[in-house]
């Protein structure tokens, strides 16, 4: 008798973009193979979690039926590409998303197996030996990311990506994109040789550049990456072990052209600007809190009532089934947007949101609006401590310290992750959580509310009283001291309560 193993499974959704008709697909995958309903991640893209073994391949054809995959979505190769959130917004977002996906769609990797494995492609003479001229017969190193972010957001976290293009718009118009490398979140407790990385920005490049410079900078990475040592794989490493103007004369040479000085950019936070929003265009877009990316019936919400999110999701969907350009857009932040709603559903929106208390965004204080956690217990065999099972309990003693010091509106933004290979991207959180043990995390400080800062350990393995202990004084400080507009995290750097680990990146302006 075989243990009963089970396998979380991930779609490759570039930009975390799918029709009503694919969300009641995906629904319809979740109720009937997956534990724990459907969850968005950080890189906008769906897991199911708890699928059996001998569901796999029915789960994966479902999957299918829906006009998605999950190729390349795990491994050393190119990942889901994240996109800032709403496309809709106006057509240079539409432009953006649009190069976004042709890049992804570039990067895939050209094997047939997947569709031999999982769809029962018939196996063709040649088979395995198709071209694969970019990732070759090794693939990466280690897993590649790349975002591309439209200021004044910075939803993608673009610093995190090991590459990053910041659109450069002008009177609404694309003009090209600053190109970032080296971002990264992943680190070892205790090995100095592994750390969190914010990206450089190395150029600019116009709207026809995207794909080659996309390709130069994978293919470098894929000739010069770490294949040693998988803890000093990813391309952050490459570049701190050769340099960064080696690896930009490398990058400019495969493209075969110099990249441009940088454009100057301003982000405002990176965060997601929740509720409705109108288009260029006119059209209604609404974006939904949906606490740790996690759609389920029967959770508590964080005045402890019982929320419907599944069913309230799947009856937007039937409602906008006909609606022309409505769309389901995954955030970074594993929020949900719910594009191009006509105006005569607005109000039938809002009541199914009120009904099925997807209303997060309206009722929950900035901080647990916006906060992120990882899966970590029980799901992820990686995980050191909780993280998404822990969020609200930990929010709500935030919250109670906030209000103590009159500071519950304070947008502070909050990542817990299970382990530090940091899939919430807590170093770029204003206050992290990172798991050490059960029970047990290092507390993070320091980052800016940009995605542009890296936080610092304040407190290391320490338990839930100590980690309040130690956040007691500092948002008091905070309370009294703060200036105008001023983020926590920017405010303990002035404080010098933290100081910046990490020397300012090339190109991030301060
Ligand atoms: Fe990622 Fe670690 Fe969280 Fe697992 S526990 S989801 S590996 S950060």
């Amino acid at each position: 008798l075989e243990p009963a193993y089970s396998f979380m499974i991930r779609t490759r959704t570039p930009g975390g973009v799918v029709s009503p008709q694919q969300w009641l697909k995906l629904d319809s995958v979740a109720t009937r193979f997956a534990e724990r309903g459907l969850r968005i991640t950080t890189r906008q893209a769906f897991q199911y979690h708890g699928v059996i073994k001998t569901e796999l391949k029915a789960t994966m054809q479902a999957i299918n039926a829906a006009l998605l995959d999950t190729l390349a979505a795990c491994g050393d190769v190119n990942r889901n590409v994240a996109v800032a959130a709403n496309p809709q917004v106006s057509a240079s977002h539409a432009q953006v998303f649009a190069q976004a996906a042709a890049l992804s769609e570039h990067l895939l990797p050209k094997t047939r197996a997947y569709y031999e494995i999982w769809l029962d492609e018939e196996l063709v003479a040649g088979s395995g030996s198709e071209d694969e001229s970019i990732y070759g017969q090794a693939y990466l190193p280690r897993k590649f990311k790349i975002g591309f972010a439209i200021p004044p957001y910075n939803d993608v976290d673009v610093f995190a990506q090991d590459l990053g293009y910041i659109a450069i718009l002008e009177d609404g118009e694309l003009l090209g994109y600053n190109v970032t490398v080296g971002g990264g979140m992943g680190a070892t407790h205790g090995d100095a040789e592994t750390y969190p990385r914010v990206a450089d920005v190395i150029g600019f490049v116009t709207p026809d550049q995207v794909i080659a410079v996309g390709v130069a900078v994978v293919t470098a990475q894929r000739d010069f990456g770490n294949r040693q040592v998988r803890k000093r794989a990813r391309l952050k490493y490459t570049i701190d072990d050769r340099g960064l103007d080696w690896f930009k004369a490398e990058v400019e040479r495969r493209a075969g052209f110099t990249l441009l000085p940088a454009r100057p950019f301003a982000f405002r936070h990176n965060g997601d600007r929740f509720g409705w929003v109108e288009g260029d265009d006119g059209r209604a877009h609404l974006t939904l809190r949906i606490p740790a990316g996690r759609i389920v019936d029967g959770a508590l919400d964080g005045r402890g009532e019982e929320v419907t999110h599944l069913s309230g999701l799947r009856a937007i969907a039937e409602l906008l089934l006909d609606a022309e350009g409505a769309q389901f857009r995954m955030t970074p932040n594993q929020n949900l947007t719910i594009a191009g709603v006509p105006a005569a559903s607005r109000e039938r929106v809002d009541a199914l949101v009120a009904q099925h208390r997807l209303d997060g965004h309206v009722s929950a204080s900035p901080v647990r609006r916006n906060a992120l956690a990882c899966v970590a217990l029980p799901t992820c065999g990686l995980a050191m401590a909780e993280a998404e099972r822990y969020l609200p309990e930990f929010v709500d003693a935030l919250e109670t310290l906030l209000q103590r010091h009159s500071i519950a509106d304070a947008p502070i933004n909050l990542r817990l992750s299970g382990c530090p290979n940091g899939c919430s991207r807590p170093y770029l959180g204003e206050i992290a959580l990172v798991g050490k043990a059960p029970g047990r995390y290092n507390l993070m400080l320091g980052a800016d509310h940009r995605g542009q800062r890296l936080n610092t350990l304040y407190r290391e393995n320490i338990v839930e009283a100590e980690i309040l202990a130690a956040l007691d004084p500092l948002l008091a400080g905070y309370a009294g001291e703060r200036e105008d507009g001023e983020g926590f995290g920017d405010y303990l750097v002035r404080r010098q309560v933290v100081t910046v680990p990490y020397p300012t990146p090339t190109g991030i302006p301060v």
